[in-house]
């Protein structure tokens, strides 16, 4: 039958072929651009809070200072990693806080942590230190406490965290809360932290 039109002929059929392949080139472009955890760095943006720990450890251990770049070595050991396709990252905190308050990324936000069983949608930060009085009792490692500049850096990373991700101080924790540890050590009052980031609650 000669009057039989084809399934797809003319310059509309082909313009949406076209289109069809352009969102191919574009998302596959995209899921490269975020790396292979992509579903979930797109679709589970926002954690649900922070879980705050300490290092056990002094400013310095084994004569190197106790920074990502240390850490990152330590969990590696542990097995723990986490690729988005372009770089691994095996520090389960997403940020470290330095006795003199510098703040160090660790993974990226949007990736899973590996810093409290069960709970590692929350947000982990990790401040230098051996706050707990049970295991450093008479100060040997220090900081033994948090110090002020730790708490200063502390409570602007939390208030920027809270406004990103749309938590409020109450979804401020320590490990302890989770489960049977010492972390993040009873000379870190994270009731305190909670009370001066209440409040603050934004959203963008
Ligand atoms: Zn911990």
């Amino acid at each position: 039958m000669d009057d039989q039109q084809p399934y797809c002929g003319g310059a509309g059929c082909g313009g949406i072929l076209m289109a069809l392949a352009l969102l191919v080139v574009a998302s596959g472009g995209l899921a490269y651009r975020l790396g292979t955890h992509w579903p979930y760095r797109v679709l589970r943006p926002y954690a649900p809070g922070v879980i705050l720990h300490h290092t056990a450890t002094g400013a310095s251990a084994e004569g190197k200072p106790v920074d990502a770049a240390a850490i990152d070595q330590s969990h590696h050991r542990r097995g723990w990693g986490i690729s988005d396709g372009h770089q691994t990252y095996h520090i389960g905190y997403h940020f470290l806080i330095l006795p003199d308050g510098t703040v160090q990324p660790g993974r990226p936000e949007w990736m899973p942590g590996a810093h409290t069983s069960g709970h590692n949608r929350y947000l982990g930060v990790c401040l230098v230190g051996n706050f707990s009085s049970k295991a450093n009792p008479d100060g040997g490692m220090q900081p033994d406490r948090p110090t002020i500049a730790q708490l200063d850096a502390l409570d602007k990373l939390l208030g920027e965290l809270m406004r990103r991700h749309g938590f409020s101080a109450d979804e401020i924790y320590g490990h302890s809360e989770f489960g049977a540890t010492e972390c993040p050590g009873d000379r870190f009052d994270i009731d305190r932290v909670r009370k001066r980031l209440g409040g603050r609650v934004q959203h963008d």
